[in-house]
């Protein structure tokens, strides 16, 4: 008789549905686990001192926006599915081209010895949430994808079923820029199946953990307003008491992340929510904060998340003692930290809060004119919503090193599905109905131009956040701004006057002039291919209209 036992081939999630069949694959591995496997199987990962796991993306170290492609459906020769945004951010694809990246995808991580997969949810709200399955090759990737989405009960994975939506990974390896429509090596491919809630995003040639995330946020973008709610990219807090809600809207290092992060209020999110019938929902179940310059004085609650579970990428450590120098941008100054809700003592659980009461658009104006603080009416928040004002700042993005204007519509240009116009009007009935109160806040320059001038003080920033949630601003004192006609909020207890009109705070107050004029004409400019599709009140409200 034959005694020998046979080395237990561990058991092996099925793949095979996707034309995988050759690596082992491990499904929803617990932190520590994928920890072991990063440290074991030459992921490059480190542990620092915090217990955090750090991780490198290789060449990206930030997202990609111009490489996300987008199949244009079975009316492809009319022009695809009426009302998407076809053009620079969704490039269009014929099903060929897709299904040429996907297969060279599946191809690839059929080379892999071992495969993870992360089954988890997409947003807190059970009538809207998607199942989304995560399958790639980095444990970093999968201990990312199990951080930022929500994760499911031991129940939840017994029952999951089939995923709504997929994302193959396969990022180390390279797209053919000679296939038919390609142009580049990088492609976030997102196939929406003809439209019946389900898809599939491939990811060639960026390791950008990211793009996971902004991948899914995209595809919310598609099917949230099929279903009248607005997807937004925008930070959330609750109000401990009434559990009202409250919106940062902001591109990429506007502050969406570091405002929200406030220790008067519950945090409900940092970066992708919601605004249905019944209030608001985070998409995600983890933050991702920028971790340049973090510092346990000015950003405590981040600096104390990125512990065991998170996962920290392209940063620094010390080889003696692991602890992360966050000053270092020697690899990039997109360093990430990835945490868990859990993570953060005051997270509302599930992330879930009403109807907002106050909405905040943060633009970081690089030309240092706008200023600090303003309430918009009705129309200037159509205004300022489509038009996405703001600067640039070094990092997200591959290839800005430094701050540049630039006009993102929704504050989230490169993520939206539709044309702006559809999530302008969803927001516009949604403030109505609710009577949330709009505002501007400059968290960028003061006294100058980036380069002159200097960033607004964060703990101006937050006295100004600070009053709008008290509801102290809704009788202070306004000044009506020449330029721009915003009414402008001169006094706030605890913020300096001097900070809050912005024409004092120059060297030079016709050098401020001759800047706020020129700003305003380039939302003039941008504005034009918006103008069709407004009424007159709204064209009237654009800056130097
Ligand atoms: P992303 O969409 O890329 O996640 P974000 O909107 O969440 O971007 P943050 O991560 O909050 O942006 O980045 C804001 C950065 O700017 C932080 O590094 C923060 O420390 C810095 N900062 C400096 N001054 C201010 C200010 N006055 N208000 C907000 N942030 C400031
Ligand atoms: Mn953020």
């Amino acid at each position: 008789m034959n005694t020998r036992t046979e080395p237990q081939r561990p058991a092996s999630f099925d793949l095979s549905a996707y034309g995988i069949e050759g690596p082992i694959v491990e499904r929803n591995l617990s932190p520590a686990a994928l920890y072991e496997r990063a440290l074991i199987h030459g992921d490059g990962a480190r542990i620092a001192d915090s217990g955090a796991l750090i991780a490198y993306s290789g060449d990206k170290t930030g997202r990609s926006p111009k490489d996300k492609r987008v199949v244009r459906g079975e009316s492809a020769q009319e022009g695809g599915e009426p009302g998407i945004w076809w053009g620079p951010v969704n490039i269009p694809i014929s099903q060929r081209t897709f299904d040429i990246n996907r297969s060279r995808a599946v191809d690839y991580l059929n080379t892999r010895a071992r495969l993870y997969v992360v089954d988890a949810f997409a947003g807190w709200d059970p009538n809207h949430r998607l199942k989304v399955r995560v399958i790639c090759e980095r444990p970093y990737h999968a201990l990312f994808m199990w951080t930022m989405l929500i994760r499911p009960t031991v129940e939840e994975v017994r029952g999951f079923g089939e995923p709504d939506w997929v994302i193959m990974n396969a990022g180390r390896f390279p797209a053919n820029p000679l296939t038919a429509g390609m142009t580049s090596t990088t492609s976030v491919d997102l196939d929406f199946h003809g439209g019946d809630g389900t898809g599939e995003v491939v990811i060639l040639g960026t390791e950008y953990a990211g793009e996971m995330k902004k991948g899914i946020f995209t595809v919310m973008n598609k099917l949230m307003p099929e279903r009248g709610h607005l997807s937004m990219h925008c930070s959330a807090t609750a109000d401990p008491r009434t559990g009202a809600s409250s919106l940062l809207f902001g591109l990429s290092g506007t502050g969406k992340t570091t405002l929200s992060a406030d220790p008067e209020r519950r945090l409900v999110g940092d970066d992708e929510h919601v605004w249905t019938g019944e209030g608001i929902f985070n998409i995600e179940g983890g933050c991702y904060a920028k971790a340049i310059h973090l510092s346990k004085e000015n950003e405590p609650q981040i600096f104390e998340a990125l512990k065991f579970g998170a996962v920290l990428e392209n940063v620094r450590l010390d080889e003696a003692d692991h602890h992360v120098d966050f000053d270092d941008t020697s690899i990039t100054q997109n360093t990430r930290g990835a945490y868990p809700l859990e993570h953060v003592p005051n997270a509302e659980l599930p992330a879930v809060a009403g109807h907002p009461t106050d909405v905040i658009f943060l633009t970081a104006d690089a030309f240092g004119v706008l200023p600090p603080v303003s309430r918009l009416t009705p129309e200037q928040a159509m205004v300022h919503f489509i038009s996405g004002y703001t600067a640039k700042v070094a990092g997200t993005e591959q290839g800005v090193d430094k701050p540049e204007a630039t006009f993102s519509p929704c504050f989230g240009g490169p993520f939206l599905v539709w044309h702006p116009a559809r999530y302008a009007e969803l927001l516009a009935e949604k403030i109505r109905e609710h009577d949330a109160k709009v505002w501007l806040v400059n968290t960028g320059w003061t006294g100058g131009a980036c380069g002159e001038g200097e960033r607004i003080a964060l703990k101006h920033t937050r006295g100004i956040i600070d009053a709008i949630h008290r509801g102290l601003l809704g009788e202070a004192a306004t000044e009506e701004d020449p330029v721009f006609g915003l009414h402008v909020v001169t006094e706030i207890p605890g913020v300096p006057s001097e900070v809050l009109s912005p024409r004092g705070t120059w060297k030079d107050p016709s050098a401020y002039d001759a800047a706020a004029s020129e700003l305003a004409g380039r939302f003039r400019e941008n504005f034009k291919k918006y103008e069709d599709g407004v009424d007159d009140a709204v064209k009237a409200a654009v800056p130097g209209g």
